[in-house]
């Protein structure tokens, strides 16, 4: 079946006896078992629960995983993976990552002992030379967020490959529509489901996706043990949402190539970061790996204060961290998403404090485009 189709056709309820169109939710958080002395398929909610099952299911198939698991927000997901790892342990990350990310990198996982080095992965050559026998773990988005660089994954999974070394790609803002880096060569991916797997800004969720039976069992481990599961009434958002995933992303993206292309040819925008349009630098990466660009981009106007006016000032733009709703919104990343990058790094990142980042919508495009028209006109 193609992609469109496996969106709505699947399993959606196995076993259930009446047969229903959508995923009914398991709100339990144990199971009745049938013996003291073993357990049956479930026995608490921490550990399995149906609605979470077909909802991990669907999200392994779609990513062309063997197995999904499903937390409680896209960090848990990425604590999850780095929980992979042990003291003495090095991480070789892109330096263009969620501020979040960064955060947990630079002030969590350094207190079990596991370090990070940052790199341009837009350079394969900076990623194999970064790699040490330390190494266990490359650590990617790509898009990067929020100056969507493009990181060549393939070529980076190879590198890594040779070297013994985890190829972990957040794939948040392609989604399994878009781009599925295992098929590339990477070993585990991460979305946040929060952003277009959900697609509605109603629910926090993240997901982790992985082919290898020893790699699934590792993060189902950690997941129980951890207790980071996401809980049945999410997950039924998360599957709700995920069945118009093609629909949402096919309009977003069609309006975000028609903003892209807007801002381009605008006088007061300095730069316009979008990885498909034909001047973006990794754009044939970008065709080559994904398919478009994707409904997240980010441009420069010519100061910090512009960039405020134009984000405060637009009307169906709503001011908003996160991406990939079916709302537009619109963002200073550097005083926003980024604002928990730790500031040493932040000062080093250079993201420009006149960076906006906007996450397209479903609505009318001519209306959008309209709308950033009348905010730069003030600036
Ligand atoms: N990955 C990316 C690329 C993100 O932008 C975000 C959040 O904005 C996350 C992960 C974290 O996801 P969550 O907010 O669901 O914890």
């Amino acid at each position: 079946m193609k992609f469109a189709t496996r969106l709505v056709h699947y399993d959606v309820a196995p076993r259930d006896p009446y047969s229903p169109m959508s995923t009914p939710i398991y709100q339990t958080a144990t199971f009745e078992q049938e013996h003291a002395d073993s357990f049956g398929e479930y026995d608490y909610s921490r550990s399995g629960n149906p609605t979470r099952r077909v909802l991990e299911d669907q999200i392994a198939a779609l990513e062309g995983g063997s197995r999904a698991f499903c937390f409680a927000s896209g960090m848990a997901a990425i604590s999850n993976v780095t929980r992979l790892l042990k003291a003495g342990d090095e991480i070789v990350a892109d330096w263009d990552l969620y501020g979040g990310a960064t955060r947990l990198f630079g002030e969590v996982i350094d207190r079990a002992g596991v370090t990070v080095r940052y790199v341009d992965a837009s350079d394969v050559a900076q990623v194999s030379a970064a790699i040490s026998p330390a190494t266990k773990m490359v650590y990617l988005e790509s898009p990067t967020n929020p100056l969507l660089r493009i990181i060549d994954l393939a070529a980076i999974a190879a590198v890594a490959k040779e070297r013994g070394v985890l190829v972990v790609v957040d794939s948040s803002t392609m989604s399994p529509y878009l781009q599925n880096p295992l098929e590339l060569g990477a070993d585990i991916v991460i979305h946040s489901a929060t952003k277009f797997l959900s697609g509605h800004s109603d629910v926090t969720g993240g997901a982790v996706v992985v082919k290898d039976e020893e790699l699934a069992r590792q993060v189902y481990f950690l997941q129980n043990a951890e207790g980071t599961a996401l809980g049945p009434f999410d997950c039924y958002l998360v599957l709700r949402g995920l069945k118009t995933l093609k629909l949402r992303m096919d309009a977003q993206q069609a309006n975000a190539l028609r903003i892209a292309e807007f801002l381009q040819g605008h006088a007061k925008v300095a730069a316009v970061h979008y990885p498909g349009m034909p001047f973006h630098p990794g754009y044939a990466v970008q065709m080559r790996q994904a398919r478009g660009g994707g409904a997240v981009l980010s441009f420069a106007v010519g100061s910090a204060a512009a960039a405020k006016i134009v984000a405060e000032k637009t009307e169906l733009f709503k001011i908003a961290v996160s991406f990939g709703s079916v709302n537009s919104t619109i963002s200073v990343p550097l005083k926003m998403s980024h604002a928990s990058t730790p500031a040493a790094l932040k000062d080093a990142r250079g993201i420009p404090a006149e960076l906006i980042r906007v996450s397209v919508g479903i609505e009318d495009c001519d209306e959008l485009i309209a709308d950033l028209e009348a905010a730069l006109k003030l600036v």
